[in-house]
């Protein structure tokens, strides 16, 4: 879907947890800042256990990439993908991988929502690759961070980096498109 549009406005919705959680990715001092946005747009005092509608907080979102960057987005998507609560058992790159798009339909409800889809590629001279595209809700920007913050906290033991650059030769929702499609290599 194209960057901060939500595929039924009408009817999706957003656990809090993740405003909370997007909220907590910000540098404290310019967190305010962030609170103010959100409360134009009707969010504030977020409880973590509530649903709100999905298309406000992303319009927030979108004035917030806006004001402070797409870098910046990245990070934040990063820090996310850091803290969030998986389900037990997700302890290797893989399998984070594989499981993101299941974790992202927990934190919705109300309809679609896109998806993230995983596939291993192979490997070649020791270095594993993989491919996730992203057709959900949220920005080329911060699904990149999102994958890096994976990408830091699962890397396998004694692997210096996993690496994650977006396949500039696929679609990408920054220019309108539907998708944005991500290579992940590590070994
Ligand atoms: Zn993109």
């Amino acid at each position: 879907m194209a960057e901060f549009t939500s595929y039924n406005p009408a009817t999706v919705r957003v656990i809090g947890e993740i405003i909370e959680s997007f909220m907590l990715g910000f540098p404290e001092h310019i967190r305010q800042l962030g609170l103010i946005v959100l409360e134009k747009y009707g969010i504030r005092a977020v409880d973590p256990n509530r649903f709100y509608n999905a298309q406000p907080f992303l319009d927030a979102m979108k004035e917030m990439a806006q004001r402070f960057g797409r870098t910046w987005m990245a990070r934040i998507g990063e820090q996310m993908a850091m803290r969030v609560e998986l389900p037990t058992g997700r302890h290797s790159l893989e399998a984070a991988f594989r499981g993101l798009d299941k974790v992202y339909h927990s934190k919705y409800c109300g309809g679609e929502i896109g998806n993230w889809t995983y596939r291993h590629e192979g490997v070649s001279q020791g270095i594993q690759r993989g491919r996730m595209t992203s057709t959900n809700h949220y920005c080329c920007a911060f699904d990149r961070g999102t994958l890096e913050g994976f990408a830091k906290r699962f890397k396998p033991f004694g692997i210096n980096d996993a690496l994650v650059r977006h396949d500039d030769t696929q679609p990408c929702r920054k220019n309108g498109a539907d998708s944005c499609t991500y290579i992940i290599s590590w070994g």
